[in-house]
């Protein structure tokens, strides 16, 4: 595997796969969170920096047919361009002879970003030919799209065979990987890993696989509803894949026989509407009466949580512990985002992962209190699964 700092860009033109993928501002239509440009930045300076042209390729939101006005990259551009502090050219397609006259064109230090390449249906087919058109616009490849890199796509996947002695991973998604195996080759026990969010079906591997690694497995959120329900006891309305209860039975079994902890919220917030002002009480988690729902863990959880996890010397955290975008269901969130940034100052090493638990933890300002905010959602979530992504294997062969 090739690195930046062991490539030579002078007079390259070089193609930088990045994740763009940005919420814009329903009313201004501006880009209204910037994280994703910004943690590209390293890798973008740097090339430029190195004497390199870049030549920026990204997918956009999910278009169906063809190019739609809604999905264009250009409506990235200015904030594109206040975040690196210079021009930024624009190719209107992703491919064909203008935007090779375009890219070809570019002198070093310059910027091309180029139209979305989900515009064409072949881009998540994994078309070998449609990458073979890309690839033609830079003499070298980088993927710093860490957010898409368990997907086979032809601009993460095999665009990267046509560039056998010049293909290589940038400065986001090497730190995301390193501090991926911070977590998966932690020898700093115990290790606790916080799992939450609505569904167990989304979160049943990571789980499975961290019995083979963490001490402990706090999981909150709806999913663990599931999990009271398989025991026996009362749920009311909270959410529940019933089809999913075996595993969750299995999963209990597991951890029993490997001596792995589980940790489920004792108490929970339960409400008579799924509303930010319905009438709310506390209740024991298995004894919730009917036509109640619980949508955040209890004081009491928050205490047990919290005592594990100031006892924690490597954290992982999944998702939320409750509908924490609501005010009246933040609590628990809000004192698992405490509980790690402490343990953190404590000396933990601690990785924030997913898109929820990563918002959660800037909703309450902790970001720079915790060891790692992930950028990756679906990706970090498989690399934790065990799986190996495609985008990365890509850059390896
Ligand atoms: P996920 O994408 O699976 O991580 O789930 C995140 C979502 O789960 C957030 O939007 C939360 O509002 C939601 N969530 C968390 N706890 C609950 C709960 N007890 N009931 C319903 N939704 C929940």
């Amino acid at each position: 595997m090739k690195f930046l700092n062991s490539y030579n860009f002078e007079n390259k033109k070089v193609l930088l796969r990045v994740d763009f993928n940005v919420p814009l501002d329903k009313e201004t239509g501006e880009v209204a969170d910037d994280k994703r440009i910004k943690a590209a930045l390293p890798t973008i300076n740097y090339i430029l920096d190195q004497g390199g042209a870049v030549i920026l390729l990204s997918h956009f939101g999910r278009p169906k047919e063809g190019k739609e006005d809604k999905y264009s990259l250009s409506q990235i551009l200015p904030c594109l361009e206040k975040c690196i502090g210079k021009e930024v050219f624009f190719s209107p397609d992703c491919i064909g002879d203008s935007a090779k006259q375009m890219a070809d064109s570019l002198l070093p230090g310059q910027v091309l970003l180029m139209e979305n390449v989900r515009f064409y249906k072949e881009e998540t087919q994994g078309d070998i030919n449609f990458a073979q058109e890309l690839s033609k616009l830079g003499d070298c490849f980088v993927n710093d799209a860490f957010g898409a890199a368990h997907r086979a796509h032809s601009s993460t996947t095999p665009i990267a065979s046509f560039f056998p002695n010049d293909k290589m991973m940038g400065f986001l998604m090497q730190g995301e990987i390193d501090n991926a195996n911070k977590i998966m080759q932690s020898t700093a026990h115990p290790f606790t890993a916080i799992v939450g969010g609505a569904k167990v079906s989304d979160k049943i591997l990571i789980v499975e696989n961290l019995l083979l690694k963490a001490d402990n497995i706090i999981i909150g959120g709806g999913m663990a509803y599931t999990f009271f329900k398989a025991m026996g006891g009362e749920i009311g309305n909270s959410l529940c894949e019933e089809d999913r209860m075996e595993t969750c039975l299995s999963i209990l079994s597991q951890a029993k026989e490997r001596g792995v902890d589980i940790y489920l919220p004792i108490d929970s917030i339960i409400a008579d509407q799924f509303s930010a002002t319905a009438n709310t009480k506390n209740s024991p988690s298995d004894a919730i009466p009917q036509n109640w729902m619980a949508l955040d863990i209890g004081a009491k959880a928050c205490i047990d949580f919290e005592t594990v996890l100031l006892n924690s010397k490597t954290i992982l955290w999944n998702g939320p512990m409750g509908v924490f975008e609501m005010e009246a269901f933040e609590n628990g969130t809000k004192s698992v985002a405490h509980a790690v940034a402490a343990a953190t100052k404590s000396g933990a090493f601690s990785l924030i992962g997913g898109g929820d638990s990563a918002a959660a933890i800037m909703k309450f300002g902790l970001e720079d209190e915790v060891s790692y905010v992930s950028t990756g959602g679906g990706a970090l979530l498989e690399y934790f699964e065990g799986k190996q992504l495609p985008g990365l294997l890509a850059l390896e062969n």
